[in-house]
């Protein structure tokens, strides 16, 4: 491993102090809330297992999938468990009960399985569609549900609920507020007898941008990773620090004449010579294939702009008028310095798929201040 290692030219250094300052942003912008800090999809591409252990502070985690629950918990992760997809077996249930973890149902599937299943406890928190329409039980069924779910032996009491924003990136819309209350009326007759119920809607979004959307438990997401949770706005504007900086090398630089191509497709033509730089990155390390000529990438501190189309393992940037640049010299794709939410942009889609996207020729480096 150590000869490969040495001789990666892309890496994606990972900041776990940064990580832990974007926790304590959430953490104050909602101090009467406890975390559950999302670390699904590999910690957003950040490595679900050392992110989970530089976040000792958080109160609990949160996950998408039974297998990256067990994961954790087979990583001594000793911290609450959420499943934010629920179980779809009785298989996964008896997983879910082995290791104590709490799930969210959504749907009626999930509570034949909990009337059938014995032995131990299990926590269970309710999901209500309060208008996105992907999980969650119709806010008419609310109260039905609690009932149902108390009647199973294996439920822990008192019954906990959930909702998730479908639009809460746009300060703008008001759809959040609606939501919000939507969620608050289809359990009003329950949570008026159980004033100390357990209740999570915020996301990164809702932490720094609703604070009427603040509960029991919130659920950080995007935020932990340094990113905004914002249209239009980056980590800066929200006291966040980028966790992955993005690194290649330049490794061969030529002038290329006024008028001629560069790279497949020809889709960018020279209006004049120009220094055209060539970075040892593409699509197949995860730089998106759709970022457009002028995103921009950093050389040196200097930014530069992206020419022509990505391709596999490389890509082409314009060094025209760049002073102190070198073949061999780091060039820098996203994170310190270079907003990874202007990255999103360049390449029409957003940075959490650009942090999942990152492949597994990338060496990650950790860096623990
Ligand atoms: C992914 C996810 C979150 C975190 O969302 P961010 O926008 O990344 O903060 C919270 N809740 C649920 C249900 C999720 O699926």
């Amino acid at each position: 491993m150590s000869q490969e290692e040495n001789l990666n030219k892309t890496r994606a250094i990972i900041n776990l102090s940064a990580c832990r300052h974007n926790l304590s942003i959430a953490q104050q912008a909602a101090p009467d809330s406890k975390c559950i800090a999302i670390i699904k999809a590999n910690a957003y591409g950040h490595g679900m297992i050392e992110i989970a252990k530089a976040l000792q502070n958080t109160d609990a985690f949160g996950v998408a999938r039974i297998q990256e629950a067990i994961a954790l918990r087979d990583a001594g992760i000793k911290q609450p468990i959420l499943l934010l997809e629920g179980f779809t077996s009785e298989k996964e249930l008896k997983f879910v009960q082995q290791y104590n973890i709490k799930s969210v149902i959504h749907n009626d599937y999930q509570i034949q399985l909990l009337e059938q299943l014995q032995g131990d406890n299990v926590s269970i928190v309710i999901k209500v569609d309060s208008g996105m329409h992907r999980l969650g039980f119709n806010p008419n069924e609310v109260i039905g549900v609690i009932e149902k779910v108390k009647q199973c032996k294996v439920v822990q009491s008192p019954i906990k609920l959930m909702t998730h924003f479908a639009n809460a990136d746009d300060k703008q819309d008001n759809k959040t507020l609606d939501q919000i209350d939507v969620f608050y009326k289809s359990a009003e007759a329950y949570l008026e007898k159980n004033i100390t119920t357990e209740i999570s809607i915020a996301n990164s979004a809702g932490i720094l941008g609703w604070p009427q959307s603040h509960a029991t438990w919130n659920r950080p997401g995007i935020m932990l990773y340094g990113v905004s949770p914002f249209l239009q706005s980056t980590a800066l504007d929200h006291n966040l620090k980028p966790v992955m900086t993005l690194e290649s090398q330049l490794i061969s630089i030529k002038q290329v004449p006024k008028g001629d191509s560069i790279g497949y497709g020809s889709t960018y033509i020279c209006d004049k010579e120009m220094t055209v730089g060539i970075v040892a990155i593409g699509y197949g390390d995860g730089y998106p294939r759709h970022a457009k000529t002028g995103t921009p990438v950093l050389v040196n501190g200097q930014r530069c702009a992206l020419l022509g189309r990505v391709s596999m393992d490389m890509i082409c940037i314009d060094l025209t008028g760049i002073k102190n640049v070198d073949v061999c010299d780091v060039v820098t794709l996203w994170g310190d310095g270079l907003p990874i939410e202007e990255v999103a942009e360049s390449a029409e889609t957003i940075a959490y798929e650009l942090l999942c996207g990152v492949t597994q020729r990338v060496e990650i480096k950790y860096l623990d201040e």
